[in-house]
């Protein structure tokens, strides 16, 4: 078959949707499009995940019954470049015809430092929704208020909402009922700019401000920015700076451990979009201008250095307060609950929330685990005593070595108690 007639057979699957504001700063985010395309066919996003996507993943591991359940469950890989995503734009490009769909995501991320570069549920200024709904009727969400560092919206000197005003919950980047705008768990209008009389506008945005500029400034520019070997534009960077300023003098102004920036210099460790937004603010040399421009590498050019400002942040952790306490019974229920620092970590905060939040409960799962680990270790000695005398009534000497092998634990020995209960009960036989 002739190319030209294979495609002229084979139309477009879906319609070839556009995305909103792609290279400027408000350009839109792949969960937005993927909920957008799913409005345009009147379908929810869990259909067309479901029989459009995921079938055309070619992930296999999707394709098992709890396939979907893992889709939904890489929250934080949607936004920068992944398997997940790359191969999600693939299909979204095959599907609508567009060709540009790899700017939906953050896609010079695999050349920082992984850590923390996305919030993993959604966050949105009800005035910028509020807005978009009025003027073009096109409702949707950027990409820059998924970034970490993100915490205000600069056109409205708002702080970015990360819990519905109506239902209270954090609310996933994408979900089989996402619509842009909308709470995905109670349906709510998150736009409706009443709702949110009792936050305060910011204050003390210096360092928000320097953070939104340099990413807003990052997403108008991704298509360079992704054929520019930024490892060495970093790493170049590193190098002027240490011409000029010890270690200790950068580690001073930057609050980054001398230790981190060593290793940024010597080995392929890269700093993460957090430490550079420092390092920019720091030498007052925007993340643009280190990556793409290098100004730097004028030798009559000076970097001054500048310390840090501190992150006033309004987004404290905000605790949902009926999830916390469902996981924290849940885990007292438990035979041998996990303890606060693993439950912590599954909740991604730090064990003081826990224990700030929730005294109680915590008191009571340490002392569940406490009372089992004691009982785990008498019935250890129980049975090292029976072990003894079974060996005994066998007609052999119960050495320890035997015990060891009868109860095949090596380190039996190393604690005291175990110790003390062969002891008691080899002189109870009268050895
Ligand atoms: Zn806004
Ligand atoms: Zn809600």
């Amino acid at each position: 078959m002739h190319k030209d007639n294979y495609d002229n057979r084979h139309k477009l699957r879906l319609y070839s949707l556009k995305p909103v504001g792609l290279n400027s700063p408000l350009s839109e985010s792949l969960p937005s499009y993927i909920m957008r395309l799913a409005m345009a066919h009147h379908i929810t996003v869990g259909n067309l995940v479901k029989y459009e996507i995921v079938p055309r993943l070619g992930v296999k591991y999707l394709l098992n019954p709890k396939g979907l359940w893992n889709f939904y469950d890489r929250q934080e890989s949607y936004n920068s470049s992944s398997q997940l995503s790359n191969r999600l734009i693939g299909v979204l490009e095959e599907l609508t015809g567009n060709k540009n769909l790899d700017q939906l995501i953050f896609n010079i991320s695999e050349s920082l430092g992984k850590q923390n570069v996305f919030k993993n549920k959604r966050s949105w200024c009800p005035f910028c929704l509020d807005k978009w709904k009025a003027e073009t009727g096109i409702i949707y969400e950027p990409l820059i208020w998924n970034f970490s560092d993100i915490e205000f919206c600069k056109i409205h000197n708002f702080p970015l909402q990360r819990n519905c005003p109506s239902c209270g919950h954090e609310i996933y980047l994408l979900a089989a009922k996402s619509i842009p705008g909308f709470c995905s768990k109670c349906g709510c209008w998150l736009g409706n700019t009443e709702n949110y009389q009792g936050v305060k506008y910011m204050t003390n945005t210096t360092w928000h401000e320097w953070a939104y500029d340099n990413i807003a400034e990052l997403l108008t520019d991704l298509t360079e920015l992704s054929r520019t070997d930024l490892s060495q534009s970093i790493r170049g960077f590193l190098e002027v700076l240490k011409k000029t300023y010890t270690i200790k003098d950068i580690s001073q102004a930057s609050d980054i451990p001398k230790v981190s920036l060593r290793e940024w210099i010597r080995t392929n460790k890269r700093p993460s979009l957090k430490h550079l937004l420092n390092l920019s603010y720091c030498t007052n040399t925007t993340l643009r201008e280190i990556l793409l421009e290098k100004p730097f590498l004028n030798p009559c050019l000076e970097i001054s250095l500048r310390k840090s400002v501190k992150r006033f942040s309004l987004n404290k952790t905000i605790v949902d307060h009926n999830l916390f306490v469902q996981k924290l019974d849940l885990a007292l229920k438990d035979d041998f609950p996990p303890s606060i620092r693993q439950i912590a970590k599954q909740l991604s905060v730090s064990p003081d929330t826990l224990r700030r939040n929730f005294p109680e409960k915590v008191k009571d799962i340490t002392k569940k685990r406490k009372d089992k680990k004691r009982i785990k270790k008498i019935e250890i000695q129980e049975k090292i005593r029976e072990t003894v005398i079974q060996i005994h009534s066998e007609g052999k000497v119960p050495t320890t070595r035997g015990v060891i092998e009868a109860l095949g634990v090596g380190y039996l020995f190393a604690r005291k108690e175990n110790v003390d209960a062969y002891k008691s009960t080899m002189q109870f036989l009268g050895f």
